[in-house]
């Protein structure tokens, strides 16, 4: 039975604005155009099943064979069994560590990619795959706008993979003298323009650019962080998590810390392949629209956003909202509008979500290092926070994984005021201090960058 990919939109028949995209599309094809004509989000039409035996039988095998299998159980109609073997053999080359905290309950670190982000894990995979489906003997030529970490880890990831080019877009007076080297310096088939202006301003030349007939020949296209190929390979570090660590057919609790819900989402969608996991615990820091939404059943997004020190949550309405309420029965839109509300009982059997302080946010990273010796930063102390809350609340036992999602030395000045030394960068961040790289300067406006396109990108391979 082959998968296909409808629009989280798709119902919206009366709303000014949305055409309702209705039609169904391949995985390919929800891969290359990122989000549906309506703006909805691509969901897919069935999910594939994992047996526990399948599952089981991964103990002990390297990180890429988890990869393998939920890779084929959503892919196998449209990618060889030999091509998604070699993208997940390139993708994950480094290590995926599972470190005991205390009896039954661990860290997972995914903080060990080349940009030290859990986002590395799905733009890898995402950027290989790209590679495999692009037009016979064509380039793709990739465009992103960032205002900086994701752009580093998408950057990263298309390094070297062949077939495609990137242009990434940043604001020259946004972005830290770290990440506008990270992003000057990643090289290859990747090139950072440093623009004269705003995030927003690059996100609308990006924009210009798409929508312009003369630069169609290029085969643009963008890697933004709801394209369904992104949240795909966020499945599988659960299961490999529950198949090294849980014995046969144990219920598993995982906390996530949460800001656009691509991550947490998964989670929910290893559950709903057959993994046994007990609850999603999903903590926000001071953006509370989800955790409030649990507990009073309405739906109201904090705009504008709270900036808060776990800086890559910060978000007023997840993107993925979208996906979540879809799953559970709901629709609301990209404005944070609710046209239908899910079922908001089932989603609370699964789901429990708290809002973290950055107070308690610094108190957890202080306490785990004092307490356990485990390091955590401000992204994973909120996950490990919320799962403090959830065991205090609930007395679950259960066996228990909660995600660090970066690297503590990308956090240098928090982490040394917090614990007093400074960690050391993991072997992929190494040596970036010195790496060389040039960055094109322009400035903010669109026909220069049209002729910079025109004159730079190429069409065929
Ligand atoms: C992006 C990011 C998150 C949030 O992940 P979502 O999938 O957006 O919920 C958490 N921590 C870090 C370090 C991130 O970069």
């Amino acid at each position: 039975m082959s998968i296909h990919y409808y629009s989280t939109n798709r119902n919206l028949i009366n709303v000014s604005g949305i055409t309702p995209f209705t039609g169904l599309v391949s995985f390919k094809e929800a891969l290359l155009t990122g989000q549906a004509s309506d703006e909805g989000l691509f969901v897919p039409d069935s999910i594939p099943q994992l047996s526990l035996a399948d599952i089981h039988a991964l103990k002990d095998k390297p990180y890429r064979s988890t990869a393998l299998l939920v890779a084929q159980a959503f892919l196998a109609d449209e990618f060889s069994a030999d091509v998604l073997d070699s993208v997940v053999r390139d993708a994950y080359n480094f290590p995926v560590p599972l470190e005991e905290v205390y009896p039954q309950t661990f860290i997972m670190r995914l903080d060990q990619g080349p940009t030290a982000s859990f986002k590395d894990f799905a733009a890898r995979m995402m950027a290989r795959l790209m590679s495999h489906c692009r037009p016979q003997g064509e380039r793709l030529n990739i465009l992103v706008a960032t205002s900086g970490d994701t752009g580093s880890a998408v950057g990263d990831a298309f390094r070297g993979v062949s077939g495609i080019d990137v242009t990434i877009l940043y604001p020259v007076l946004e972005v830290s003298l770290r990440q506008k080297k990270q992003l000057d310096t990643i090289g290859g088939n990747v090139q950072a323009l440093s623009i004269h202006g705003k995030f927003d301003d690059c996100q609308n030349l990006v924009k210009q650019a798409f929508s312009d007939p003369e630069l169609t020949k290029f085969n643009l296209t963008s890697a933004n962080s709801i394209n369904f190929g992104r949240i795909l390979p966020q499945i599988i570090y659960y299961v490999y998590a529950y198949a090294q660590l849980a014995s046969a057919g144990e219920q598993m609790v995982f906390s996530v810390p949460s800001g656009n819900f691509g991550n947490a989402l998964g989670c929910e969608y290893a559950r709903r392949m057959g993994l046994p996991v007990a609850r999603l615990i999903m903590p926000t820091n001071e953006n509370d629209e989800f955790p409030d939404y649990l507990k009073t059943g309405i739906y109201q997004k904090v705009s504008p956003s709270r900036a808060c020190i776990s800086n890559a949550m910060n978000v007023g309405h997840p993107s993925n909202l979208a996906r979540f309420f879809e799953l559970y029965g709901g629709t609301v839109d990209r404005s944070g509008l609710v046209h239908l509300y899910p079922d908001l009982a089932e989603m609370r059997r699964h789901i429990f979500s708290v809002s973290i302080t950055d107070e308690k946010t610094r108190k957890t990273i202080k306490n785990t290092y004092e307490s356990y010796g485990a390091i955590l930063e401000q992204h994973g102390a909120v996950g490990w926070a919320g799962l403090e809350v959830y065991k205090n609340l609930t007395a679950d036992t259960h066996l228990a994984v909660s995600l660090e999602t970066a690297h503590p030395a990308k956090f240098p000045e928090e982490i040394e005021k917090l614990l007093g030394f400074i960690p050391e960068l993991p072997a992929s961040m190494k040596g970036i201090d010195g790496r060389q790289g040039r960055a094109i300067v322009m400035a903010n406006n669109f026909p220069d960058f049209k002729n910079y396109l025109q004159n730079n990108l190429k069409i065929k391979e």
